[in-house]
């Protein structure tokens, strides 16, 4: 099949100008469908590589492609990342000055630019539809394009109107891209845009780069620190319900050492602008926030992400989950929960007016949940929620590593809710717990609760155990936690099941004594050119790689962008492995293409070289 338009094969540029071995899943079923000049819709999981999809055929075809966003505060990452690359750049949207603007129309009106990145309220301003095509506008690409669907979680009005874009451009070969599409917001985008006959990518939701960690939330402050420190230096997002406790976080993490900064809507516009520059910059790793940050995040480079707090449902759970390991490297994902934190989300829901919207919100809930007190493998379980099946023993979860083990807990549920039953159903878990311990506390005594039958028959096990014991009987709808009656646990239809003894109990037990171990990180380089056999860095070469990250920060300083515009980890390893002496030996590095070469080349193999001197 021959190539409707002239140039360079998309592979040679892959490597040429973007720097990259491989094409990743579904990159050039699409971009060679683009080239051919058909339309796409492709939905691929964050960090699937999406603007590679248009911006490799921006750079072989002739005239302009114009990248429809909604996410301003990326566009100038992104535009920085292509002209990093050598592909001439530019945005437009309403947070410009107007020297930027003018930079931008000349190079539009010269016919240089390339790639144009245009918010959707930009183009309902008239005529600049008839603007773009004197521009040569010779392909569009609606990023984010479940936008446009009412049945999307982020409806836009502004994208209505990209309907028209069809209209205006009939010849020309349009791509739809999103993270998140299930078949009816699929229907609805290429019904929207008027996508001709496109073709259709629908990836995998898996992320295998991603470890997912569930546990019981007990001291989250301390087991938070405690993660963190053990990966001291990379870069994390902690995720917490409430700006008081994002705050509080932020201040205990920074007291035990660790570089953190809070991130919430009750900030100063200014601060919060400051510290989300922080760390994306690497300046801070960690930052701590409520879910209110993460849509102007693209940092390829994040390492864990951890929930201090239940999340609402599983879509945001992955959506939140996935901002880790972009870059395809390992990460890892942890999340804490309680019965507290049920509680605290039911109190919400109820307050909900709409009976749809109470009822849906609680499925999610429960969906939650059930992902949260599994014992089958989670990431079956996540995929299964998106309609994906997946066999499950992945190796890449708490459950399939071993770090946990599922123990028969009926004797000491029974136990509970029996102590539950014989004071009448009224007392919450920490006055359950005293009884079956057989704490003696003024209140126990007062009402003669110590001489139930019940009372220290579980005086073997720790306060935390039987705390455990009764999140998990609530998580699993045994027992329901009456906000109304001072948090007493009532015991559910399944719950009286369980405790005449129709169905039994398991609980899930850290192994005990194994400690977890890291997967963020592991300094794993893929050996050069073909195959992708990984080797881990170690020795000397790790000592070069903390050095050319120095000077890669250094130098990321000086010019003002993100470090990873200059290159990702994953260069950084193979320099330090591969230890190139010439440009062509460079070339051989992942992520080195002709401009990076050209602009760092020489920087980077002379720390080399300095480093091989200091060695001898
Ligand atoms: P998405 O928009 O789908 O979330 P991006 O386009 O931001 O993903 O790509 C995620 C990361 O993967 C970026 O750092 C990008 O440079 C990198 N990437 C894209 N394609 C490739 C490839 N073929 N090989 C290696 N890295 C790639
Ligand atoms: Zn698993």
């Amino acid at each position: 099949m021959s190539n409707l338009t002239e140039g360079p094969p998309p592979r040679s540029i892959l490597k040429s100008v973007f720097g990259f071995e491989d094409f990743r899943p579904h990159q050039e079923s699409i971009i060679t469908e683009v080239m051919a000049g058909r339309d796409v819709f492709a939905a691929l999981p964050t960090g699937g590589g999406k603007s590679l999809c248009y911006q490799l055929p921006a750079v072989i075809r002739p005239g302009l492609t114009v990248v429809v966003s909604p996410l301003i505060a990326l566009m100038k990452d992104q535009v920085d990342a292509a002209k990093a690359a050598g592909v001439e750049a530019g945005c437009l949207n309403s947070a410009m000055d107007p020297s930027e603007r003018r930079k931008v129309f000349n190079s539009l009106n010269s016919g240089r630019m390339k790639l144009l990145y245009i918010a959707p309220e930009r183009l309902a301003i008239d005529g600049a539809y008839e603007r773009l095509a004197d521009w040569g506008c010779n392909a569009v690409a609606v990023d984010e394009a479940h936008c446009i669907s009412e049945w999307g979680h982020e409806f836009r009005p502004d994208y209505r109107q990209l309907s028209r874009i069809r209209n205006v451009f009939p010849g020309i070969p349009m791509m739809a891209l999103t993270a998140t599409a299930t078949q009816r917001v699929q229907d609805d985008i290429i019904t929207q845009l008027g996508l001709d006959n496109p073709h259709v990518v629908r990836a995998g939701f898996d992320r295998p780069e991603i470890f997912y960690r569930v546990e019981p939330k007990r001291d989250a402050l301390r087991r938070i620190t405690d993660f963190v420190t053990a990966r001291k230096g990379r870069s994390g997002i902690v995720y917490r319900a409430t700006r008081a406790d994002v705050e509080k976080t932020a201040a205990h993490l920074r007291d035990r050492g660790i570089d953190a900064l809070p991130y919430h809507a009750g900030l100063p516009d200014e601060i919060r602008r400051k510290n989300q520059e922080k760390f994306k910059t690497d300046r801070i790793p960690v930052i701590v926030a409520t879910v209110a940050f993460g849509m102007g995040i693209d940092k390829p480079d994040i390492r864990f992400v951890i929930h201090g707090d239940l999340p609402k449902s599983l879509e945001a759970y992955y959506q939140e989950t996935g901002r880790s390991g972009r870059d395809g490297d390992d990460a890892e994902v942890l999340l804490l929960w309680s019965a507290g934190d049920i509680a605290k989300s039911m109190f919400h829901i109820n307050k909900l007016e709409d009976p749809g919207e109470r009822n849906r919100a609680g499925v999610s809930l429960r969906k939650m949940l059930l992902y949260a007190r599994t014992f089958a493998c989670r990431r079956k379980v996540l995929l299964a929620h998106f309609d994906e099946e997946h066999p499950g023993s992945c190796g890449g979860c708490d459950i399939c590593a071993g770090e946990v083990e599922s123990v028969d807990a009926t004797e000491d549920a029974r136990k509970l809710l029996s102590a539950s039953v014989r004071t009448e159903q009224r007392y919450g878990s920490h006055y359950l717990v005293d009884i079956v311990r057989g704490t003696v506390t003024e209140k126990i005594k007062d009402r003669g609760h110590d001489n139930l039958p019940t009372f220290g028959v579980g005086a073997d096990e720790s306060r935390k155990y039987w705390l455990g014991i009764a999140d998990d009987l609530e998580a699993g709808g045994f027992v329901f936690r009456d906000e109304e009656r001072f948090k007493a646990l009532t015991i559910t239809g399944e719950g009286k099941e369980l405790l005449f003894g129709r169905t039994d109990f398991r609980t899930i037990r850290r192994v005990g004594g194994r400690k977890e171990s890291i997967h963020a990180g592991t300094l794993k380089f893929a050996s050069g050119g073909s195959g992708s056999e990984e080797k881990e860095l170690s020795g000397t070469d790790l000592s070069l790689f903390e050095k050319l990250r120095a000077l890669r920060f250094r130098k990321a300083k000086e010019i003002g962008k993100p470090p990873y515009v200059i290159f990702p980890d994953r260069t950084l390893r193979a320099l330090a492995a591969l230890r190139p002496h010439t440009g062509e030996e460079m070339l051989d590095c992942p992520g080195v293409g002709e401009k990076k070469l050209a602009n760092w080349g020489e920087l980077f193999m002379g720390a080399i070289r300095e480093f091989e001197n200091d060695e001898n």
